[in-house]
């Protein structure tokens, strides 16, 4: 059997490229799978409005704060799920809260990303140009918004790949990866934290088929 190889053919911030050869399809299709359901980022999911006499109704602001792609440090953060706070809108260790206070005086005017002030210097909005919403004069828009980890497998909001394919090589022994990000996460991150999930998965499974083994009784 041919060995399995790869090679980085291509590597930015937010987009990887990475050519496998002779591993089976399968494979490389579970790092992509794997990459955009059970990679975490984190992401508003939460919305305590305090003001808003804006044209738009609370509910669909808070939509469009979810899809505020967030740049995330993975390892300062920790699942609410996992959390010992117990509290219902969560502690420092499991949510980032940012504040939005914005309104319009004199003329019609656009609030985007870069008005949010995140109480963690380690999570804040990949860029700060992206429309929350228009403001017309005497307006006001005033919110506290609670992101935490999640993960795609619970809602598409929370996937850190815009783009994430496998495509043939340019030999029938090859398989091309491509992952590019939302800015959540880099793309080297995106492609190492599905590894470490996948090989954990591998290691679990490893257990099983272990445990099962010895607890099989002979043949009678
Ligand atoms: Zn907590």
């Amino acid at each position: 059997m041919s060995s399995f190889s790869l090679d980085v053919m291509e590597k930015t911030d937010q987009k990887i490229i990475v050519k496998f050869k002779n591993v089976p399809r399968q494979y490389v299709n579970s790092i992509r799978r794997i990459s955009i359901s059970e990679v975490p980022t984190c992401t508003i999911d939460d919305v305590v409005m305090l003001e808003n006499s804006s044209v738009m109704h609370d509910e669909a602001i808070a939509h469009r704060l979810g899809l505020i792609p967030l740049r995330t440090e993975l390892n300062k953060f920790i699942f609410s799920s996992d959390c010992d706070c117990n509290n219902t809108l969560g502690c420092t260790k499991c949510r980032v809260l940012l504040i939005l206070n914005a309104e319009s005086i004199d003329k019609t005017r656009v609030v985007t990303s870069g008005e949010l002030i995140s109480d963690s210097e380690y999570v804040k909005p990949v860029s700060n140009e992206i429309p929350i919403i228009v403001l017309a004069p005497g307006q006001k828009l005033k919110f506290e918004a609670y992101a935490r980890l999640g993960i795609g497998k619970d809602h598409a909001k929370w996937q850190p790949t815009s783009v994430a394919v496998v495509k043939d090589g340019e030999n029938s022994d090859e398989s091309i990866l491509i992952l590019e990000t939302t800015g959540a996460l880099s793309a080297e991150e995106v492609l190492k934290s599905a590894l470490n999930i996948i090989n954990k998965k591998l290691d679990d499974f490893g257990k099983l088929i272990k445990s099962l083994e010895s607890s099989v009784p002979p043949a009678r």
